[in-house]
Order: C-alpha cells, then structure tokens, then sequence
C-alpha cells in the first residue's frame, strides 16, 4: 500500500498515469485530498466506482495520529502527533487579534543544540516526511472543521508558520515539496505570504526561499560573533557576516523585497544590554527588519533566565528610537507548554 498524503501534485499525476489513468483523474483525487480534506476513498463521489476500489486496494490516506489536543485558556491550541514509526511531534494553533498561524514541525528533535532550546536538548532523531510535514497543517484544519478549503479571507487558520520543532532548512527537500502543496490553488491554497519558514542561519539555504517567495524570519538572538557562538553553536559554521549575506542575497532575489523578521530571545545578562541593541542596529544595516523580542521561556535545567520586563522594555525602545519595529512577543499557551523553544517530541516505548 503505499500513502497518497504528501505526494507533489507531479507525483500524484505519474503515480495516476502509471495505474491506467487519465492525468484528469489525478486533479479529481487532488481535490478530494487536499480540498475537501477527505480520507475515505468510499465518499469521493465522483470517482467511478471501479476507480475507487483500485484506489482502496492499493493506497492510503493517512493522518498523523492525535495523541492529545490541549486548548490554553489564551486560546493557543495544541497537538501531539504520532507518526506510523511512533515518532511524535507538537504542532500548535496561535490565534492572533486576525486569525491566527498553525506552526508545524519539520524534524523529530533538532540537532542544532541551541543553548536556550528545550527542543534543542534533544537529538535529532529524524527529517519529518512531505506528508508528516503537511499532515500537521490537516489536522490543525480537521480540528477546527476547515475543509473544505475556504478562501484566504474567511478561514481562521490563515497561515503557517514552520517555528516549530527542527531547523526547516535541514529538511529543505521534504519542505520544499510541502510548501508547494500547501500552495496549490486547487487545494489548500494557502498563500506563499501567508507562510513564514524561521531558520537558525543555514546561510547557505535562506536565498532560495526567496525564488520559493515564502517568508523568512532568523532566529538571530545575538549581535556579534562572540555571543552568538557561544549560545548557538550553527554560528559557527555560518557566522554572522555569512548569515547577514544571504540574508541581503534573499532580499535582493525576492519579489517584493520582503522584510526579514529577527527573532531575538531576551537572556539575561547574555545579549539584552542597551549595547547589544545598539550593535544590532548596526549589524542589520542595508537591509529591511523588523526585530520580535521573544521573553525567554525557561525549562528545568535551563542555563539562563530571562531578562526584566523593564531591561526588555528598554531594549525595544532603543531599537524604535532608531525607527526598527521591535515589538515584544508575548508568551502564548504558557499553560500547555506550547510556547517558544518548549516544544518537546516523545517517542512512543
Ligand atoms: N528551528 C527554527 C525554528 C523553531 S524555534 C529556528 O531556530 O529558527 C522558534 C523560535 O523560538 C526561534 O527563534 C527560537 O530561537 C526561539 N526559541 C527557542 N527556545 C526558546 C526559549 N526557551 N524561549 C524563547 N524562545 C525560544
Ligand atoms: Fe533547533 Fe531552532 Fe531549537 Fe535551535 S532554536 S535547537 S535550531 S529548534
């Protein structure tokens, strides 16, 4: 049996034509996959029967199974998700004043050993597949009765955001391929602009984003070479003056000349002096930022502690004085551990 979810719409088209079928066959199942958000072959009406029971002999459509869904009292929804291999992710629903993002996982683990990470604590056990990468984005829709496909200004979970666990760009592949079917105008239709993939500094990936046209958010978290190295150990391989340029580079590439988000996760003591703001300032010259202060959310065992409300505060104010927006994140379903960095895979004993 071999699984339909996760298959380019070219894949499905070869998979269509090499049983006998016409290619206008494939476009129907496309639908049904990926409009209508249907699992049972039974129910894809206008299917000949015939056709259907080829399809149930010899394909499945799978959803990654839900362990637990938690809703946080802000809202924030959250998922366990298990795989067939029993790997397991988080994935989460973040409802903002318009809508809302569902932010997906694109590995089992990460191996880029993020000091501040919870995630980062653990190894990277897999890559995440095309269809465990877009079966999260189903199952968030199934969860809130999305299909089918609604158009991008009457659906509630109106964008995606790959911030969750893994470094995306590790998987670029598999998420290649995802990203174009959640593009897909005949199915989820899910707008490039409406997709931000966030990355450690895989400076030598971050341009091809831009001939993608999805957005790209950094997850900075340091002004200088000094710091950064010593909290995120990818800074080695890829030091700022590397990062800085692809990031030029993917401005440069990108339709719109997309403002870049930089993520910048406030520890105490480490990287929140007023210095600090102003060697960011500096360092992000030449190009079109906008910076998210993310308070750090600690974990047992955590090196750090987050910075004051007020050191933040001033933080911020600096970077606004020099006309960079730098609002701070606020924490989103801290109840359910579905914030930030907290993100935590269990594998099933
Ligand atoms: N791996 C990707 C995306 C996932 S992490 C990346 O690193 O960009 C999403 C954001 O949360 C990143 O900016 C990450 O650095 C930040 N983060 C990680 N741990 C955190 C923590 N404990 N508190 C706050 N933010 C954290
Ligand atoms: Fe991986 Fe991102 Fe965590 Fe770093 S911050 S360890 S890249 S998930």
């Amino acid at each position: 049996m071999k699984e339909l979810i996760g298959l380019t719409r070219e894949e499905l088209t070869q998979e269509m034509l090499s049983i006998g079928q016409k290619a206008f066959r494939a476009k129907q199942l496309w639908q049904w996959l990926y409009f209508f958000g249907e699992t049972d072959f039974d129910k894809m009406t206008n299917l000949a029967k015939p056709f259907r029971q080829l399809l149930k002999q010899n394909y499945t459509i799978t959803r990654p199974k839900v362990i637990t869904e938690q809703t946080s009292t802000d809202g924030t929804r959250k998922w366990l998700v298990e795989f067939s291999d029993g790997a397991r992710v988080e994935c989460v629903y973040i409802p903002e004043s318009d809508r809302g993002a569902v932010c997906i996982s694109t590995q089992v683990g990460c191996a880029q050993g993020c000091k501040f990470c919870h995630t980062g604590t653990q190894k990277c056990q897999r890559n995440l597949t095309v269809g465990e990468i877009v079966g999260q984005v189903m199952v968030a829709r199934d969860s809130y009765n999305e299909w089918p496909t609604k158009t991008d200004e009457n659906r509630m979970l109106s964008n995606i955001v790959v911030m969750g666990m893994g470094e995306p760009l590790c998987n670029f592949e598999n998420l290649k391929k995802a990203l174009a079917i959640f593009n897909d105008g005949d199915g989820m239709a899910i707008s490039k602009r409406k997709i931000t993939v966030s990355t450690a500094g895989r400076a030598d990936k971050i341009p091809e984003l831009a001939d993608i046209g999805v957005k790209l958010a950094v997850s900075l978290h340091a002004p200088n070479d000094k710091i950064r190295d010593k909290i995120m150990p990818i800074n080695h391989k890829f030091p700022l003056e590397k990062l800085i340029n692809a990031c030029k580079e993917y401005q440069k590439r990108s339709e719109r000349r997309m403002f870049i988000t930089m993520e910048y996760v406030m520890l105490k003591d480490v990287n929140d002096s007023l210095e600090c703001a102003e060697e960011l300032s500096q360092l992000v010259k030449g190009l079109e930022v906008k910076f998210n202060l993310i308070p750090f959310h600690p974990w047992p065992g955590a090196p750090f502690e987050c910075s004051s409300t007020n050191q933040i505060n001033r933080f911020s104010k600096l970077l606004e004085n020099k006309y960079f927006a730098a609002p701070i994140r606020r924490s989103r379903g801290k109840d359910i551990m579905a914030a930030c960095g907290l993100l935590k895979s269990a594998t099933k004993k």
